[in-house]
């Protein structure tokens, strides 16, 4: 006879009872959901097989629940402004943020998260995040034993800023869903191949391994740099194109389609439009199994016949396999690797089920691409492993770091940018830099804290200012400023300034990529490769004219000073070579700037030694150097 069982007091009465974590994939065009069983990551399958890989999109009804998936996308030409579709583009966004083209009515204030005027009223992206999060959720929930999820972890992108990860946050919770830990999606995909693990691995002899993730998605495309060491993956370097993936090449398609069969895309209603790449999404899918596919489409109600081809698809996608190897060799760039360094390229996203672009990133990087996971399910399985670490195991080697997707500096004279925090520098980090007074007897000084690429803070974006009071007067050159960034694991800035000899010191926190929309991220990068030659130019013009402004000061207030030690003469003549140089940096032009300079230099620097012999003199009679 077996005895009974009794559990100890406030136990679980399930004495087997197993706690699971899910990891969630929200994606821009589709989303899923994945769990560890049997020691396994799997994808939790919809009852409607177009679900599992469901499409974030949510049609809110008149009335009635909104409806959310594949069943939603029917909604999407009849009733666009309620089919909400790629809300994660509005995550942590303000209004005045949103720069790309999109169907919808926004309401709200032009510095706030807009809501999406549908009708069901006013939707916020969370509202809509939470229902497809919700969804994915209440499928877990069926699929695993009643009140075993212990929490899940959702994936963001890695450029994400601190706004859109809360956004993101705000919506899970929103759906009831306990967020065991928001995860870069380049680092679930690594998790997923078990990379992870590859430092431990004791018959390798190396110890920092780099991957690179290639996730080409619907509407977006990511490259992300990792570095793992010891169990700690690093974001090296992010980069990407947050208006370039599968639709494009959709888009690439129907217009060949509308070329092939005689018409002119100009010619085409938007309906045909649509509906034609809604066709070429389908061809393009089954060319990822066949090397050719019978086509056949109505175009301004005429039928044409054809047949679509691998070659025919490399030539066609060519506009866009460019642009995403020149993200490629950026990101290597910022990082700083060279592609031999890559220990492994990942694929990720949809769209690389292709064969043109598998083939495109072998030759590219000369190397086989990972790609045994379906590349579309790896994110959600690899936070399906860390959801399963975190909730199973106490493993903290998994420690996941951040980069600054933007330089941060500040203002210095003539405008110019002092680069404090180069972009890609992995947070949290604390730099700091001396900086000094421009003027005899200066008692305070803005601190213009700026992001961007550019070398002039005009081209740069305004993140805060403050000023800083109570430097004691002295001498130009002789106060020491010292300035720190700091930025915690949160991605929040801190710019601190305090004056070394006295401890005056002043703050301000300021949350660096807040209200920065992708395209204007890209906007800032793109310029300052694009103008790198020319700011190189303006840099140096104002660091001469900064130069010999500062020169022309530090004598005049000599001039006033220690006269005695020149004649009428001499004075004379440096006040007029003085008088040059202010005309030459007028003028705005290096070369009569570095003449007049030329021209002043004897002069000056011969007063320079009288000065020296009178402050020598001086110190040996008892007095101070610093009293005159
Ligand atoms: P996201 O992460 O942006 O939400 P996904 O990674 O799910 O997007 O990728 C969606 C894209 O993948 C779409 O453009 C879709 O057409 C494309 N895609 C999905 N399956 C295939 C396939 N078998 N062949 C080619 N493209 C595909
Ligand atoms: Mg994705």
């Amino acid at each position: 006879m077996s005895l009974l069982q009794i559990a100890e007091p406030n136990q679980s009465t399930k004495p087997h009872e197993h706690r699971y974590g899910i990891g969630i994939d929200l994606g821009t065009t589709r989303s899923l959901v994945a769990v560890v069983r049997s020691s396994k990551a799997q994808i939790i399958e919809a009852n409607n097989p177009e679900d599992t890989l469901l499409p974030s999109v949510v049609y809110y009804p008149k009335s009635g629940s909104p409806i959310v998936g594949h069943d939603a996308l029917q909604y999407r030409s009849e009733d666009s402004a309620s089919t909400i579709i790629s809300a994660k583009r509005f995550m942590g966004r303000s209004q005045a943020d949103i720069k790309f083209s999109h169907p919808y009515a926004l309401s709200g204030d032009a510095n706030a998260m807009p809501t999406f005027v549908t009708a069901q009223g006013d939707i916020s992206p969370v509202g809509v995040s939470a229902q497809i999060l919700n969804t994915l959720y209440q499928r877990a929930i069926s699929a695993l034993p009643e009140d075993s999820i212990a929490g899940a972890v959702i994936t963001v992108p890695a450029y994400f800023d601190e706004a859109q990860r809360q956004a993101t946050k705000d919506a899970a919770t929103a759906a009831g869903i306990n967020v065991l830990r928001l995860l870069n999606e380049p680092t679930a995909a690594a998790i997923a191949y078990g990379l992870d693990r590859a430092s431990e691995d004791s018959s390798s002899a190396q110890k920092t391994h780099y991957y690179l993730i290639y996730d080409l998605g619907g509407g977006t495309f990511d490259v992300s740099i990792l570095k793992l060491t010891d169990g700690v993956f690093e974001v090296l370097a992010t980069g990407g194109n947050s208006a370039l993936g599968g639709d494009d090449i959709d888009r690439l398609i129907a217009n060949w389609l509308i070329k092939q069969s005689g018409h002119s895309p100009s010619n085409i209603s938007s309906h045909d439009k649509s509906e034609l790449a809604r066709q070429a999404k389908r061809y393009k899918q089954q060319l990822s199994d066949h090397e050719q596919v019978e086509v056949e489409v109505t175009i301004n109600g005429q039928s044409w016949q054809g047949k679509l081809s691998q070659t025919d698809l490399t030539a066609i996608t060519e506009p866009v396999s460019r642009r995403t190897l020149q993200v490629c060799d950026q990101v290597l760039r910022d990082a700083g690797l060279d592609k031999s360094a890559l220990n492994e390229v990942i694929l990720v996203g949809g769209s690389t089920r292709m064969p043109v672009i598998q083939e495109l990133v072998a030759d590219f990087f000369a190397t086989q691409p990972l790609c045994r996971h379906n590349p579309d399910e790896v994110v959600a399985l690899g936070a399906a492993q860390a959801a399963h670490q975190l909730v199973n195991g106490s493993d903290d080697s998994m420690l996941l770091l951040d980069v600054t997707p933007l330089s941060l500096g500040l203002e210095t004279m003539g405008g110019l940018v002092e680069v404090i925090i180069p972009r890609n520098t992995p947070i949290p980090v604390k730099k700091r830099q001396v900086f000094t007074t421009y003027q005899d007897g200066q008692t305070g000084m803005v601190i213009h804290v700026v992001q961007g690429e550019r070398e002039t803070v005009a081209d740069c974006r305004t993140l805060g200012r403050f000023e800083l009071f109570g430097i004691p007067p002295m001498k130009a050159g002789f106060a020491r400023i010292e300035v720190t960034f700091s930025i915690d694991a949160n991605g929040q800035l801190t710019v601190s300034a305090q004056e070394t000899t006295t401890g005056t010191n002043s703050q301000i926190e300021i949350s660096p990529a807040y209200g920065l929309s992708d395209e204007q991220k890209e906007q800032l990068l793109l310029a300052g490769f694009k103008f790198a030659e020319q700011d190189k130019q303006a840099r140096s013009l104002i660091e001469t004219k900064v130069e010999a402004e500062r020169e022309v000061l530090a004598l005049e207030s000599a001039l006033k000073d220690f006269a005695s030690l020149l004649s009428e003469a001499e004075i004379e003549a440096l006040k007029q070579n003085i008088q040059a140089v202010k005309d030459a940096i007028s003028s705005d032009d290096q070369a009569s700037i570095d003449q007049a300079q030329a021209e002043l230099k004897p002069g000056s620097d011969a007063f320079a030694v009288r000065i020296m012999d009178l402050s020598i003199k001086s110190t040996m009679a008892g007095t101070k150097a610093e009293d005159w």
